[in-house]
């Protein structure tokens, strides 16, 4: 598109996670007017940390805000991942050989936070939250909650895994239950009985258990991740130190000595949900990017860094198609085979002896049967 045309583009992007900021950022960087509505009155992340790929960084890079995030991560040169007692099983280079560019771990607060604070003042608008949204054709209009409401010649659909966007246009179908539980603290790395002894990520995998540690040396802290499987799908269910301990049993006396430490009320405790892939990402005038468009489980740390590349990938389009429909498309036909691709190998994420073993005869929908538990 002529920068003309993309400058008097007025776009509405729904929600403020990482997908949302970064196709602020990266549409604002081609002269187009970017409002972002946000839900919360204030954003705050989870505490715990992820992995930067080099893509991600690259992206960041060519946007200029590259430094912004360096400042706040570490770089890392692996990924390990061993069983649940320190065996190696494999070592994944990250960067790969040849690539110049390092995967960083960040802490997800001060990830949202860099990536704000880039955008220009004003433009996030907080305590907006998307009800209804009116798809005209060459425009869209937004109604919130507040009775307000916006019209745009695009919305950016970028309001996570529950998104009303893709509700309201795109599929009826909620967010489906993995049968696993994930349950994220950062802690100091004095808490973490000698286990970070450099700036790499090692996942620990016991019997229906894995057990993340990804240093956040920048910060004298490691994010302490377990992801283990359990049959109770509460979104945010209710969990006691003993069944934290009971997950990690037989795992290094190290591991099970920092769960035994945590302060449960710093521990973030949730069910894991991912969607099913939908056909369509977007009409003439509406777009997804992100969870809302592609949620899929955490056992490949895709999620965040497909939304940037998704936000990176909208703009690339928009630049290079001849039209906002045909730029919409070329964006779809880029990025879906590829979240289609994570989204099912990010399934993949168990043996059937262990899902047989917590749902006997009953496996969830995304453990490969036809069982599926809807969010609430
Ligand atoms: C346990 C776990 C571990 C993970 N680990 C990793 C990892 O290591 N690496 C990785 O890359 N990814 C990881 N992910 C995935 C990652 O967290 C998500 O993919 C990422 O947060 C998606 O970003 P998003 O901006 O699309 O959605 P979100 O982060 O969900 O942001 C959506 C935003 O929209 C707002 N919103 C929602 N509804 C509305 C509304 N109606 N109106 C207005 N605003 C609205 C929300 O408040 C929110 O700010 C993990 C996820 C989980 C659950």
């Amino acid at each position: 598109m002529q920068r003309s045309d993309l400058e008097n583009l007025k776009i509405a992007v729904v929600g403020a996670g990482y997908g949302g900021a970064a196709a602020a950022k990266a549409l604002s960087l081609l002269g187009a007017d970017v409002t972002v509505h946000e839900q919360a009155n204030a954003i705050r992340e989870v505490g715990a940390g992820i992995g930067l790929r080099p893509a991600t960084m690259n992206r960041f890079r060519q946007w200029g805000i590259h430094d912004a995030i360096a400042q706040v991560s570490s770089p890392s040169d692996y990924f390990e991942i061993l069983t649940a007692t320190g065996g190696p099983i494999m070592k994944e280079s990250w960067p790969a050989e040849g690539d110049l560019t390092h995967t960083r771990l960040i802490h997800r607060g001060d990830f949202i936070e860099a990536l704000l604070g880039v955008l220009p003042e004003g433009m996030v608008r907080l305590g907006r939250r998307l009800e209804a949204i009116e798809d005209r054709g060459t425009s869209s209009v937004l109604t919130f909650t507040d009775g307000t409401t916006a019209e745009a010649d695009l919305v950016v659909g970028a309001d996570g895994i529950k998104s009303v966007v893709r509700a309201r246009l795109f599929s009826e179908k909620g967010p489906v239950f993995s049968g696993e539980h994930a349950y994220r603290a950062v802690i100091s790395e004095d808490d973490a009985h000698g286990m970070v002894t450099d700036d790499n990520l090692r996942m620990y995998i016991g019997r229906g258990t894995k057990v993340y540690l990804l240093p956040l040396r920048h910060r004298g802290q490691v994010s302490f991740d377990i992801t283990a499987l359990c049959p109770d799908g509460t979104w945010a269910p209710h969990v006691t130190k003993d069944d934290l301990l009971a997950t990690v049993a037989g795992f290094d006396e190290r591991i099970v000595e920092i769960t035994r430490g945590l302060d449960m009320d710093t521990v973030n405790i949730r069910a894991v949900y991912d969607i099913d892939p939908i056909d369509t990402w977007h009409t003439d005038s509406v777009v997804l990017v992100g969870d809302a468009a592609h949620s899929m489980l955490h056992h490949q740390g895709q999620g965040a860094n497909s939304a940037i590349e998704d936000a990176g990938a909208l703009a690339d389009a928009l630049r290079d198609a001849g039209s906002l429909p045909e730029a919409l498309a070329l964006y779809q036909a880029t990025r879906k085979p590829v979240t289609d691709e994570l989204q099912r190998i990010s399934r993949q994420g168990w043996t059937e002896a262990e899902i047989d073993e917590v749902f006997p005869g009953q496996r969830p929908a995304t453990a490969g049967s036809a069982t599926a538990t809807t969010a609430p």
